[in-house]
């Protein structure tokens, strides 16, 4: 895969096979995409009497031969998680050139499968935020990190390993000193973890429903997003009464609060993967016939529940909960968007969740996620149509991106 950076001060003409725009393709064989000033100014068919020089000083970016549409976003992973071993990971945040020489490999990764951008859902130790500035500073290749920090939950509770654990009280406080630290959202552990044991059990919930709405209105008054860990159907609606700005996982949700989620325009993030990863390929293993059995149950529910949520009008977000074992980073895209395909959208419906719904809840709506005029050129090509195959998305020969994005 090859990264062409666009500089505002380069004119630029991507001439392009097919566009996606993000929403919709582009009718025509032949669509130019015109980029000055490092923001997308026209997106027009190629004229095919246009002389062999353009006017100006405009350069053309041959890609005839590709469809091109905007650069991929996962709105879920853990970049202090390795994909693989849990154990293994977290011995590498002691180590801290191992651990950036793994970060930076699975960065590299995520380009690779053609993701512009990732929300990083927290760990105790800041290692996705310490990794945005890495990126940020130009001191990393990587996509744009958008990072939660820490995650705020309840001592005693679960999720040791994404935040410290706060004792009662002190939520104010603690969002603040997260808002301090500088995080891009706040991560709220509503609820604990999917068993694979016994079908329908989670792990308790971790909050009362005011401290919810504390934690959510000292996020808002401080301009940050929450995005809300909540699986079962109870830690949901709880999520959904606070007013968070994106359910993540929501294992075991109802139809009522699907209904909920589309009337609050709350997106969803149903991360299939580190639910269905563990019964295809090597994780498998790791489980008895038994345990096989709920988790093909409770990923196939969440399927069912996906399609219900589309056709109610529920945006979905495209979150591998890549680091998670049995999810790697970057190649954990496609898994989540043939399993969003299983569950029944149509390859538009993927695409739009893949790209355009994805910006939006990383608050990146006014840059990336569409190939329209005022967009920045986050952009990908692959050879073959993915309204055809989603499998092409796994090609990514181009990427482009705007110079120190
Ligand atoms: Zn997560």
């Amino acid at each position: 895969m090859e990264i062409i950076r666009i500089f505002p001060s380069d004119s630029v003409t991507v001439r392009a096979g097919k566009v996606f725009d993000g929403h919709s393709p582009i009718p025509g064989e032949s669509i130019d995409i015109v980029v000055s000033g490092g923001v997308i100014r026209e997106v027009r068919p190629y004229p095919r009497e246009i002389p062999p020089e353009p006017s100006g000083a405009a350069k053309i970016l041959d890609l005839r031969e590709y469809t091109v549409l905007p650069g991929l976003v996962d709105c879920h992973v853990h970049l202090a998680l390795d994909g693989n071993d849990f154990n293994k990971s977290l011995e590498l945040w002691s180590r801290k050139d191992r651990l950036e020489e793994r970060i930076g490999a699975d960065l590299e990764r995520t380009l690779a499968a053609g993701i512009v951008a990732v929300r990083d859902g927290g760990d105790r130790e800041g290692i996705g935020l310490e990794a945005r500035d890495l990126v940020a500073r130009g001191a990393m290749p990587g996509p744009r990190i958008r990072a939660a920090g820490a995650a705020l939950r309840k001592k005693g509770k679960y999720g040791s390993f994404l935040g410290p654990g706060l004792p009662d009280g002190s939520l104010t406080d603690a969002v603040e000193k997260m808002a301090r630290r500088g995080v891009d959202q706040v991560k709220v552990l509503v609820s604990g973890v999917v068993s694979f044991k016994n079908y329908r059990r989670v792990g308790s919930i971790q909050f009362a429903e005011e401290e919810l709405a504390e934690i959510v209105s000292t996020a808002h008054s401080r301009g940050l997003k929450v995005m809300a860990h909540a699986s079962s159907d109870e830690a949901v609606r709880m999520a959904v009464r606070a007013g968070v700005d994106s359910l993540e996982h929501g294992y075991f949700i109802s139809d009522q609060s699907l209904e909920a989620l589309a009337g609050a325009g709350i997106p969803w993030v149903p991360t299939l993967a580190p639910v269905a990863n563990q019964v295809r390929g090597r994780p498998a293993a790791r489980h008895s016939p038994l345990e096989r059995e709920v988790i093909v149950k409770t990923y196939q529910r969440q399927q069912r529940m996906v399609k219900k949520a589309a056709g109610m009008g529920v945006r979905i977000g495209v979150g591998t909960d890549a680091g998670a074992a049995g999810v790697r980073h970057g190649e954990g895209f496609m898994d989540e968007i043939l399993l969003l395909e299983e569950a029944g959208l149509a390859r538009e419906e993927v695409l739009r969740a893949a790209a355009g719904s994805g910006s939006s809840i990383l608050g990146l709506e006014r840059e990336m996620g569409m190939v329209r005029p005022g967009f920045k050129p986050y952009l990908i090509a692959v050879r073959g149509n993915p309204l055809d195959d989603l499998r092409h998305l796994a090609n990514v020969e181009f990427m482009i991106l705007p110079s120190g994005g």
